[in-house]
């Protein structure tokens, strides 16, 4: 008997809905993807429970004569490509023909569609009944049940996919929370509306409406609808429309475009959760592109905070593989180094358009990517360790004769500023060096853990703001746990939440960073639980930990010798006092037996 046989085409279909459909936010983007590909002007979805009971995508794009609906669920079925040729030239969302079939498979499915000129629609019932057994599994489909009918002719298309992952509970056990699968969806649906600012695009779900995007007239006018303008402001904008008066740099290269928006360095999220890259309006992941912005923002932002940023890339089809991942969530480009110079001197440009006006005094005959950096090193070129540490002993008013020679008694306690983050202190026979902001991390860590010692603080005028739809319903969802942290968060309506208190140490902190880090930790820790199985524990570990990181980053003031003593013995007081919530050390202690042998003295 032979041991290899070919496996039956609907177990073929599910091995490949297992790599397309991961959650019910991978069929929404398929969905949408279908309805844009259609030229759909308008695009409405709805779901229940987080897409676990009902995911239903309406358009009024092209639509399907009843031929194509009938075939539309065939495996391999597409009307995007034709040829091989075909393949390396894609300009549309869908080309692998393994979406609907995969749904099929997985789902209980019913099709509306029509086109514009037909007097009849066609309504096409998919529902898999029962897991085909035995014989009957080896007939290519089998058990695959589709009813087709008339319907009215709506000129347009209505999928509905209902009780995903109903006839494989091994993946429904994967199923996240609803509010978690939601956030999912949220954010696709957001990443879509923001690639095709020209399309209507809505969201409800249980009934509740959670996006209502109209037809914008640009990607600005559709940032702000989605996002907000609060956080619009945070933003700089990378223009393609500017780029033949802007000096120095071309925002096109070799036939690539980019536009898009990037955070100011103020701007810093905690997560790389707001960083978007699309490729021809497709979202992807790729390194090359973000490796391009961190080089941008080298030196602008501490190196835990994360830069925010929405950045797309036009290229010409061919020169650019969609086809290497079954979501296609990755590309390759043809030039990985072009994309990356462009990319890192079009941020660079964005986050210092000061310099850049002043690039035209480069000489000319300079190409403009060596010009470019010409004008940065001017200005963030690396200082020298040796300058910096000059520098940093005068500003700490001479420590390197007042450190040695100052006799210390052990009840005053003094410090001495090294750069903007250290303070070091002569005691115990020894040299302690404290990272000032890591120390306050961990002490208000501990603080935001223990809970009791929190002190909420009412803001004298409440403060009210927007959020995108995504992390409105996550904060409002966890109201009553980060209340317990001393935030007062109340549900305002139309994605607005209003603040009543803040936690004392916050209350200088900004708003909106605060709320948009948070939910993106609640997101993580439900989607991951990244903190073990500890469940509300490694949620508020989670969230005590960017609430912490806020404090520190805002507070840049330098502290008096009073307040760093203070620093110091509330440190000691921590349970863990050596590292910060993110595991780097807090303070490091030399002493005198070290001292004396890396002097070589012993
Ligand atoms: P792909 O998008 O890769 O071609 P799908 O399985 O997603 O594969 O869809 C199969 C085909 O069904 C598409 O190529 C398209 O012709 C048709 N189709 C799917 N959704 C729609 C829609 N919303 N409107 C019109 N045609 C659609
Ligand atoms: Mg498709």
């Amino acid at each position: 008997m032979t041991k290899i046989s070919i496996l039956p085409e609907f177990l073929i279909n599910k091995i490949a809905a297992g790599e397309v459909i991961e959650r019910p936010a991978s069929v929404v983007r398929e969905l949408l993807d279908n309805s844009i590909d259609a030229g759909a002007k308008n695009i409405s979805v709805e779901v229940l429970y987080g897409g676990k009971k009902l995911i239903r995508v309406a358009d009024d794009g092209v639509g399907m004569s009843r031929e194509d609906a009938s075939l539309c669920f065939e495996r391999h079925a597409t009307s995007k490509i034709k040829t091989e040729d075909d393949l390396f030239n894609i300009s549309t969302l869908g080309f692998r023909g393994e979406a609907l079939s995969s749904l099929t498979s997985v789902s209980k499915v019913t099709l509306i569609t029509s086109t514009a000129n037909s007097h009849t629609g066609t309504k096409i019932e998919i529902g898999l009944p029962t897991m085909p057994t035995g014989r009957q599994a080896d007939k290519a489909g089998a058990g695959e049940k589709k009813e087709i009918s008339d319907a009215p002719p709506l000129a347009g298309t209505i999928i509905e996919v209902r009780d995903l992952f109903y006839n494989t509970p091994a993946r429904r056990k994967f199923f996240k929370s609803t509010s978690t699968e939601l956030s999912h969806i949220i954010e696709v649906v957001m990443q879509k509306a923001i690639s095709y600012p020209g399309i209507s695009f809505s969201l409800k779900h249980n009934n509740n409406e959670l996006i209502n995007a109209v037809s914008a007239k640009d990607i600005r006018e559709r940032f702000k609808q989605l996002y907000g303008e609060e956080l619009f402001n945070e933003f700089l904008e990378i223009n393609p429309i500017k780029q033949n008066i802007s000096n120095g740099v071309k925002r096109e290269r070799n036939g690539v475009k980019l536009y898009g928006f990037v955070s100011t360095g103020n701007f810093t999220r905690s997560t790389r959760s707001y960083q978007f890259v699309f490729v021809n309006r497709r979202p992807v992941k790729n390194p090359t592109v973000s490796h391009a912005v961190y080089s941008a923002y080298r030196d602008l932002i501490p190196k835990d905070r994360h830069p925010a940023f929405f950045l797309f890339l036009e290229i010409a089809p061919g020169k650019v593989d969609v086809n290497v991942h079954p979501a296609k969530r990755e590309v390759r480009f043809e030039t990985p180094s072009e994309i990356h110079k462009l990319v890192e001197l079009a941020v660079q440009e964005a986050l210092h358009p000061q310099q850049y006006k002043t690039a035209g005094d480069i000489p000319a005959s300079m190409p403009a990517y060596e010009a470019a950096h010409t004008a940065e090193n001017v200005s963030f070129g690396e200082q020298s360790v040796c300058e910096t540490l000059e520098s940093t002993f005068q500003s700490a008013g001479g420590l390197q004769t007042d450190f040695f020679s100052e006799k210390i008694t052990p009840a005053v306690r003094r410090y001495f500023h090294i750069g903007e983050s250290f303070v070091a202190e002569s005691a115990n026979n020894g040299l302690t060096i404290i990272d000032q902001h890591a120390a306050h991390e961990r002490v208000l860590y501990e603080k935001f853990l223990r809970k009791t010692s929190i002190e909420a603080e009412t803001l004298f005028l409440p403060i009210r703001t927007e959020l995108s739809a995504r992390e409105y319903n996550i904060v409002i969802k966890h109201s009553d746990f980060l209340k317990d942290l001393g935030l007062d968060v109340e549900d305002f309506g139309a994605n607005n939440v209003i603040v009543r208190t803040m936690p004392k140490e916050l209350c200088k902190a900004d708003i909106k960073g605060l709320l948009i880090d948070i939910a993106s930790g609640i997101i993580e820790e439900e989607t991951t639980g990244i903190r073990g199985d500890t469940g509300k524990q490694g949620l508020l570990e989670n969230i005590a930990a960017r609430l912490a990181c806020h404090k520190s980053v805002r507070g840049s003031e330098p502290l008096n010798n009073e307040e760093l003593s203070q620093l110091a013995a509330d440190l000691e007081k921590c349970e863990v006092p050596d590292k910060c919530p993110h595991g780097r050390p807090t303070r490091i202690f030399i002493s005198l037996d070290d001292l004396n042998r890396m002097f070589k003295r012993k």
